[in-house]
């Protein structure tokens, strides 16, 4: 996934055995990209695009990225979208980070696709598209692997798995304390402009800095309506019971932006920060997570 992930334990258990148990967590983000990759011409999620007008069986990966993005997607008015993947082509994210590949377009011409394109049939684990078009499960791919990392170490008490600064955390840290997670400022990469403490939670931050297109003129976060970069925020850090949740909650509340974000957040319970552009800092609280600062 073009990104560095760090596991803690705080364990009493053997080292060997602590030790296999990551490496049996850290095979499952390379499984996640295996099947959800844009960019990978034999992964799962590109064999699925080929298929048009059929119901097409997937694996339970793949289903529950499409599946959740869909429910996002509703559940935004479809600012948050999964079939951005021309849109994001066309603005150069078209490239796989390895062999440096290029992939898509699928559709060259006709109206954009939407959500609305693709059905998901639970009892047949089935995904349809309407007509051709590129998935894109980039907003919530790191967060669904992180999920599943954080399972494989279920027999241990005190966790941190953080993949490029998308983190989950359970028990306590090697103080004794929760984890303390620092959110970013999105100008300056050193300085921390808040801290949030977790125990049994994930935390994901969607930033405008984190895929800037060459020219500068574009990101990687794409507001549906213009089909260009959403441009209200800086970043968005959600915090939520799951990382695919926190994960696809941050993308489409900075895809919402500073007015509809947090209310986004509000309605699903969970909390966060949100921070402009012009560096104004808005928390807001869900509960039972602790936002100090
Ligand atoms: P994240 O790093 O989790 O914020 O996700 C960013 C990724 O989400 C981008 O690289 C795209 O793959 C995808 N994406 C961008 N805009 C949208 C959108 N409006 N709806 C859904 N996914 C998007
Ligand atoms: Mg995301």
């Amino acid at each position: 996934m073009d990104t560095l992930v760090t596991i803690e334990v705080v364990s009493a258990e053997p080292e060997v055995a602590v030790c296999a148990a990551m490496q049996r967590a850290l095979d499952w983000f390379a499984l996640v990209e295996r099947t959800c990759s844009r960019f990978d011409p034999a992964s799962e999620l590109l064999r699925l695009c080929g298929q048009v007008d059929k119901p097409v069986a997937v694996s339970a990966i793949l289903f529950e990225a499409v599946q959740f993005t869909l429910v996002l997607a509703r559940r935004t008015g479809g600012a948050f979208d999964p079939t951005l993947g021309d849109t994001l082509a066309a603005h150069g994210f078209d490239r796989h980070y390895v062999t440096g590949e290029r992939t898509g377009p699928i559709v060259a011409t006709g109206p954009r696709p939407r959500f609305r394109d693709v059905r998901t049939d639970q009892a047949r684990r089935t995904v349809t598209l309407a007509r051709p078009l590129l998935l894109d499960l980039g907003g919530v791919a790191k967060g669904l692997a992180i999920d599943l990392a954080e399972q494989e170490l279920a027999a241990f008490e005190h966790v941190c798995i953080d993949a490029g600064g998308d983190i989950v955390a359970r028990g306590l840290n090697p103080a004794g304390r929760p984890w303390r997670i620092g959110v970013q400022d999105p100008r300056k990469p050193e300085a921390i402009v808040h801290e949030i403490e977790v125990s049994g939670q994930a935390v994901c931050t969607s930033g405008d800095y984190e895929r800037p297109t060459a020219d500068g003129r574009e990101h990687h976060l794409i507001d549906p309506a213009t089909g260009h970069a959403a441009r209200t925020l800086a970043s968005v850090t959600v915090v939520a019971p799951t990382a695919l949740a926190a994960d696809g909650l941050a993308t489409a509340a900075f895809v919402l932006g500073p007015e509809r974000g947090p209310r986004l957040l509000e309605r699903e319970g969970v909390g966060g920060v949100f921070i402009t552009t012009t560096g104004d800092v808005r928390v807001v609280h869900g509960p039972p997570t602790r936002v100090t600062g």
